[in-house]
């Protein structure tokens, strides 16, 4: 049984993970869906207000009143109106970017400005929108009730005017003066936007002379018109809870979209039943706006606080759980856009079918019990924003409306638990094949034309390098979740450890440990590789005054490793210069690691900055000396002290005669130059008996010890040290 329920958990699994991409990631759906997520900040204020004017707590309201007068709700009625009152607008102007900033990435060398496409989809929705009373726009289309109309303007009008921008016929080219791009820009538009406004504008005559109404109205009665279709409520509210979900999930306000629904179904029926109710009379439906928030959407569109609690008991991913944390209170009064982006439930289609599938369920489930009387039917208006349990027991009057509320959390919360652990599965995986392929990318040397490796790729290895370039950053402000291992260096004549590499480590909040490879590179790609080794530089340099005091001898040598765009800054020398000073330290303690992800050029600033560091005493190393770009020449040209072999040499070396070959050439080299051999990547015993027969003696590697936090370092050194200290004693010929 177990088994059956592991395959079938798989395969929905690989068939969940592969059709994401195919329409997900279409760019219509996409412009929509970031379109009301790029108006996040705006729904979330206009949510908030509309919280603080209807907070169902008498005491407050009375404290406000007290405190601010009678027009207390003043504050948070103006702010509705510059969000939720202009939602229209905003989705508008977000849509229109959206889409002209996917076309600019389509045709880097034909952009267009999206402040003039969102201008001229701007320009055709007032066109197409019927005014009020004959000045200015109807308010009533402007807010939530013009959204779908909002939503297909955007779409057509951005995209019929990108199309006419791109054809030659219409091109009005106007070659720029100066550096002011603006004039040739706007003049290549003039055409375009003069004739998508035209169409518009004919739209719009169109339907004043044929229909007689406008593109809104005619809008409006299409949404309503399938609902008509219904006899019976039940069927009726089933289409509306479906239609709602599905809207949501294609990131459309569904509530909002539907307002005219709700009002013409919903909330009448609310008034013919408080009507009915006053003159003594049964309520004649059951199914009411009053009904579909309280029983229904709880926690918003989707029964969201059920999808919270889901969350909170089951999801194992930190990035989930911590996202449920910070929607929990604001789902608790119904506000449930931050979760609803934020997971993101909008056009995953893990979440579409309990989406979809909770509010039909507690639809019913409340109806039945409604029907056969044993809970009875809500009858008191409750605002919206009432929590669940609490807005139960008020709607109805009675304990069994709260109960009800409570049977139909944990039933929803049942129904979403699976789909989350599905869901935890399908993000471990796909964070699992980005990261995998994240370090691929950081460890090749493959940059696209800006010169970035990872940054601006538009793939999930690219949204991946994003997210860890901006956390990185925060982390190296606060220090948080970041630290530095040693890896020691043993000198296998003596036996003693002569040295320690100091490696970053990076635990990422939600992803975990993150590879120092892909640490670097997004720091390189992202300017703030220097930051970063500022950083590393300064832990190790306190690391080592602690080894100092705690009594490890002067020859130890810390080493850091340095990248080369390091190099690039001049000021380089004076801060590790700074930084020793600091921390007390004489230069013989610190090496550096000259790590390349661009080769090393002898007559760059690079090779200055090298000159200028060795000038201080302290000791270079080339890092993974036989990869990449590195050179036999740059023992001519740099200040070079040590060489450290790479495993693409050392790893092999015991069965690949050439590998042996080449490491004798670079040991005779830098037994000539007196350059130092340090060899990575050591393993086992059969490399360290050939590579001391090649004449290498300095290793590194999980042979001796894998990287070690700094106090651990010390007691392995000590230890070490003890240990050859006594072996080589006891060798000594003793006194007779
Ligand atoms: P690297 O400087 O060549 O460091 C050696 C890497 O090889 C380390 O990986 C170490 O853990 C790993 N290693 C050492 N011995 C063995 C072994 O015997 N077997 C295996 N499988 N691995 C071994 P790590 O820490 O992941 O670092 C990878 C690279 O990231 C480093 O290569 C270095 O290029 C870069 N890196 C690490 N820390 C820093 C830093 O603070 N700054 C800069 N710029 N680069 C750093
Ligand atoms: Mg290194
Ligand atoms: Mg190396």
């Amino acid at each position: 049984m177990s088994a059956l329920r592991k395959t079938i958990r798989d395969r929905l699994g690989r068939i969940y993970a592969n059709t994401t991409p195919a329409w997900a990631y279409n760019p219509t759906m996409l412009a929509i869906r970031n379109g009301l997520l790029l108006a996040l900040p705006l729904v979330m204020a206009g949510s908030i207000a509309l919280l603080l004017n209807n907070l169902p707590v008498p005491a407050y309201q009375q404290a406000m009143e007290s405190l601010f007068g009678p027009g207390w709700r003043t504050f948070g009625a103006t702010v509705w109106n510059g969000t939720f009152g202009v939602l229209a607008l905003l989705m508008l102007y977000s849509i229109s970017q959206h889409l002209t900033l996917h076309h600019n990435q389509q045709h880097p060398l034909e952009p267009i400005s999206p402040i003039i496409t969102a201008l001229v989809s701007f320009a055709c929705l007032v066109i197409i929108t019927p005014a009020a009373d004959g000045a200015g726009l109807a308010a009533k289309w402007t807010g939530a009730g013009g959204l779908f109309v909002s939503i297909v303007t955007a779409l057509l009008a951005t995209r019929l005017f990108l199309a006419l921008a791109r054809s030659r016929f219409l091109h009005f080219s106007l070659y720029a003066e100066g550096a002011d791009s603006a004039i040739p820009q706007a003049f290549s538009c003039l055409a375009p936007g003069i004739a998508t406004i035209f169409v518009f504008a004919f739209i719009r005559l169109f339907f004043d002379a044929f229909t007689g109404s406008s593109v809104h109205q005619a809008l409006h009665d299409l949404i309503l018109y399938p609902f008509s279709l219904f006899q019976d409520a039940l069927g009726t509210s089933a289409a509306y809870v479906l239609i709602c979900q599905l809207l949501w999930f294609v990131g459309i306000h569904g509530a909002n979209v539907l307002d005219p629904v709700t009002h013409q179904f919903y909330e009448l029926a609310s008034q013919e039943n408080l009507a009915a109710l006053a003159v003594g009379l049964p309520m004649p439906h059951t199914i009411t706006k009053l009904f579909l928030d309280v029983f229904v959407y709880m926690g918003g569109a989707g029964s969201s606080l059920c999808l919270l609690a889901a969350l909170l008991i089951a999801s194992r991913n930190n990035g989930s759980r911590k996202l449920a944390q910070i929607s929990l209170l604001p789902g608790v009064f119904n506000i449930n856009e931050l979760l609803l982006f934020g997971l993101p439930v909008i056009l995953n289609p893990v979440f579409l079918i309990p989406f979809i599938l909770v509010p039909l369920v507690l639809a019913c489930s409340s109806y039945l019990v409604i029907y056969l009387g044993i809970v009875p039917g809500p009858s008191i208006i409750v605002d919206w924003t009432t929590p669940p349990i609490i807005s139960g027991y008020i709607a109805t009057g009675s304990m069994l409306g709260s109960l009800l509320q409570c049977f139909n959390l944990v039933l929803g919360t049942a129904i979403y638990i699976p789909f989350v652990r599905l869901s935890d599965r399908i993000k471990a995986n796909r964070l699992k094949t980005a990261m995998s392929g994240l370090m691929e990318v950081a460890c090749g040397n493959t940059v696209s034309l800006s010169g970035k490796k990872c940054l601006d790729r538009e793939d999930e290895i690219g949204t991946l390098a994003r997210a860890l370039a901006s956390d990185l950053q925060t982390a190296l402000r606060t220090g948080v979740g970041l630290c530095l291992e040693y890896q020691p260096q043993i000198n296998h004549i003596t036996g003693r450890v002569i040295g320690a590499e100091a490696l970053v480590r990076w635990r990422h909040p939600a992803y975990g440990p993150i590879p120092a490879p892909v640490m670097v590179a997004v720091s390189e790609d992202g300017d703030f590789i220097g930051p970063l080794g500022e950083w590393v530089l300064n832990e190790a340099c306190a690391e080592r005054r602690r080894w100092h005091d705690k009594g490890l001898d002067d020859a130890f040598e810390i080493s850091v490793n340095v990248s080369v765009l390091q190099l690039d800054d001049v000021m380089l020398p004076r801060k590790i210069d700074a930084c020793l000073k600091k921390h007390d330290l004489p230069p013989y303690m610190l090496g550096i690691e000259v790590t390349e992800s661009v080769a090393l050029a002898p007559d760059t600033i690079h090779n200055q900055t090298l000159h200028a560091i060795h000038r201080l005493g302290i000791g270079v190393s080339i890092d993974d000396f036989g990869m990449g770009h590195s050179s036999l020449l740059y023992l001519k040209h740099f200040p070079v002290s040590t060489l450290k072999i790479d495993k693409v040499l050392s790893k092999d070396v015991e069965n690949d005669h050439t590998c042996a070959e080449i490491i004798t050439t670079i040991v005779d080299l830098c037994h000539t130059l007196h350059v130092d051999i340090v060899v990575e990547f050591i393993e086992n015993q059969e490399q360290i008996t050939l590579l001391r027969e090649l004449g290498c003696h300095i290793f590194q590697g999980y042979f001796f010890s894998k990287p070690l936090p700094g106090e651990q370092l010390l007691d392995y050194a000590n230890r070490t040290n003890a240990q050859a200290d006594a072996a080589s004693a006891w060798a000594l010929p003793h006194a007779t």
